[in-house]
């Protein structure tokens, strides 16, 4: 039996039901692409609200993500198809440095977006700014919105873009997707394959760093390559965290985490949310949907045993990766809880792993 080690229970819970708080989603994106709306439930993408409220799905981190400007849609257009393969997780090949001003132009479009979800829904969703809005959210039902840019090609080298998004409600950062920029370097995901390809953080990559630190912006580790990683482990004083990767040991893609990484993590009090996709779950490294649960399992029990419960989370990666057949949608997360029940985690653990451990890093990264 694998047992929480807090007391720390969420209030308001029925029994059996464990609202999911997710590290990463890629729902904006899906959204431009489809036309779909956020608030009717249909078959298309992974999240909407309907799935969310089926599947116990309580809010998490919605990426700003950036499309390349042969592939961005026109003004108030949607997104080419094509995109969105480029846009899976499986990313072959290094896409080319972006333009500051492209990267600001798409940013400005996927946070408009971001904040018009809170106008649309007559309180159902919220915008949370602080761990008290998000407590707030998980206790009484209300669906949590979190701002979260993955890549800093929208910033400027002078970080004034930095301090407007932050005040705009910017809490989470990626240094790089799987690109270089001005800042960092990302990894590809060439199977097999390590995370480490090279050279860290630029100089304008370690002053991110610290005004991150400064703002209280979570820096979210995922993507970066390995000497950037371990840049940020020095001079970070905020808990390290992976938002959506897993155990390299398992599935060896550069995009999962080494063992002296997961290290690193357990030593800052940070945690690792597991990514549900296919391709960084199965010790093959092959995008086969028909990929059991019990893998993803045995990723939660690797980063359990190596982290301790109260380091590992979810950072499914819905709406922007390819998902195990029977978890096609965040409607299915109770499946996914029964197999962790089944491997001996019980609700105190689920609670942790659930909503809990966000909870506690992102308390200990948010200025408030
Ligand atoms: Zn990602």
């Amino acid at each position: 039996m694998v047992s929480a080690s807090s007391q720390a229970t969420s209030k308001t819970s029925p029994p059996g039901s464990i609202p999911i708080i997710d590290g990463h989603n890629d729902t904006l994106l899906s959204l431009a692409r489809t036309g779909r709306s956020f608030f009717d439930r249909t078959d298309e993408g992974h999240i909407d609200l309907p799935r969310a409220r089926e599947g116990g799905l309580a809010g998490g981190l919605f990426a700003v993500w950036l499309p390349d400007p042969e592939r961005a849609p026109p003004p108030g257009g949607a997104l080419d198809p094509a995109q969105v393969s480029q846009r899976a997780a499986d990313v072959a090949t290094m896409p080319p440095v972006m333009e500051l001003a492209h990267a600001q132009g798409a940013a400005m479009a996927a946070m408009a977006r971001f904040f018009q979800l809170e106008r649309e829904a007559a309180g159902a969703v919220r915008v949370v700014r602080t761990v008290a809005e998000l407590r707030e959210c998980v206790a009484t039902g209300v669906f949590a919105l979190e701002l979260h840019i993955e890549g800093a090609e929208p910033i400027d080298p002078g970080l004034d873009a930095l301090e407007v998004f932050y005040q705009a409600g910017v809490r989470s950062l990626g240094i790089v997707w799987s690109r270089s920029n001005a800042f960092g370097h990302g990894v590809t995901t060439q199977f097999p394959g390590s995370p480490d390809t090279g050279s860290g953080l630029t100089e304008a990559g370690k002053a991110l760093v610290r005004a991150c630190n400064r703002l209280g912006i979570m820096i979210d580790l995922s993507h970066l390559n390995e000497a950037g990683f371990w840049e940020v482990a020095e001079l970070s004083d905020a808990p390290l965290v992976a938002t959506h990767s897993n155990a390299h040991a398992l599935s060896p893609t550069p995009r999962n985490l080494t063992d002296k990484q997961l290290d690193a993590i357990r030593y800052s009090e940070g945690m690792v949310g597991v990514n549900f996709h296919v391709g960084f779950l199965r010790p093959d490294g092959e995008r086969n949907v028909e990929t059991p649960l019990t893998v993803m399992a045995d990723h939660v029990d690797y980063l359990v045993n190596r982290l301790g419960i109260d380091k590992v989370g979810f950072g499914s990666d819905f709406d922007g990766a390819t998902m195990p057949s029977t978890l096609s949608s965040c409607a299915e997360l109770p499946a996914l809880l029964d197999v962790l029940r089944e491997r001996g985690y019980d609700d105190p653990a689920l609670r942790l792993l659930g909503n809990e451990n966000w909870l506690r890093v992102l308390g200990l990264t948010w200025r408030a």
